[in-house]
């Protein structure tokens, strides 16, 4: 399909396991939104971590995304592939003087009485922030450290962070409060998820994330990160998340509701991306749909009008 306006999306897959509902649905919002303006899709695997880069998950995810007929036009991008990138980004913040180590085990983060953000990471305290040189080279012989993003202190403006989502609307947040410093690489070496997906989203010219409502609130981070490192700053969009009859969230243990389990039971993309678009108000029945038929309907009142999770009938209750 050729792009006829300036709007990049992008799917953004970690190969962690097979695609599940939730996943199908994002990724669908994410293309059709792209596709019904025009725009360009970029596909990027998000393998940083090298428990992902081993299983079948990646083949997995590039043929269930082409069976539902969600295509993209550059990549897949690999992030095992782009660590040079990443560690330049790195050093200019090395250089602003905003990073320092940090040798916190994860128990200690854990501790009971630290307060967790709403994404669940713990709320850094600031344990490593002011060690002397002396005590970086002496724990430094002990154990390798991770590397922390110094925030602003709770009054200065520039650690206020707030953007409007197309879904949940004005959003605010205060990272001295709401996070705390957070990594941007981990003990192991492995660059941290919000630094590889701001440099990433820049360098592939990202205008729109698109993704699922539990990452809202990594959305202040990678702001405060653009800003630092003067990317532009893409459109958010977080949809809801489909879950399961009883509220809870899918996890890979839901057989029947991951691509396996649902190609088996729909036998076809048009069942099942019809049932999920009808299941979502993207439609206004369940009728069996395609990807293109469905961008012919699309817009974001429709996704707009759920903003809590939407929780679906099990594909075995609802598809005979
Ligand atoms: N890789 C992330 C995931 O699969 C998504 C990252 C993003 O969309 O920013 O959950």
């Amino acid at each position: 399909m050729s792009s006829t306006s300036n709007i990049v999306g992008r799917f953004a897959p970690t190969p962690s396991g097979r695609m599940h509902l939730g996943n199908i649905y994002a990724a669908l919002v994410a293309w059709l939104s792209v596709r019904s303006a025009g725009g360009r899709m970029v596909l990027r695997i998000e393998d940083l971590d090298p428990r992902t880069q081993s299983g079948p998950w990646t083949d997995y995810l590039l043929a269930d995304l082409h069976w539902l007929g969600l295509d993209w036009d550059e990549g897949p991008y690999y992030q095992r592939d782009r660590v040079e990138a990443y560690q330049a980004a790195l050093e200019q913040l090395r250089d602003a003087g905003l990073l320092y180590p940090c040798f916190c085990t994860r128990a200690e983060l854990h501790a009971a009485s630290a307060p967790h953000a709403s994404d669940g990471t713990p709320i850094y305290a600031g344990t490593c922030r002011g060690l002397s040189p002396e005590e970086v080279a002496r724990r430094s012989a002990e154990r390798p450290a991770a590397l922390r993003l110094r925030v602003p202190d709770h009054d200065d403006p520039a650690g206020t962070i707030s953007f409007i989502d197309r879904v949940f609307g004005p959003q605010t947040e205060v990272l001295a409060r709401d996070c705390g410093d957070f990594l941007v690489r981990r003990s192991d070496g492995v660059f941290a998820y919000q630094l590889a997906v701001v440099v990433d989203d820049a360098l592939m010219g990202v205008t729109e994330v698109v993704r699922g409502h539990d990452l809202l609130s990594s959305s202040a981070r990678q702001i405060y990160l653009q800003r630092l490192l003067d990317y532009p700053e893409p459109a958010y969009a977080h949809v809801p998340l489909l879950v399961a009859p009883d509220g809870r969230r899918l996890s890979k243990r839901d057989r029947d509701l991951d691509m396996e389990g649902l190609r088996e039971r729909f036998g076809t993309p048009e069942r099942l991306l019809g049932w999920v678009a009808g299941t979502a108000g993207l439609a206004p029945d369940t009728e069996p749909r395609s990807a293109s038929g469905l961008a012919e309907l699309f817009s974001w009142d429709l996704v707009c009008a759920h903003r809590g999770d939407i929780a679906v009938t099990t594909a075995s209750d609802f598809c005979q």
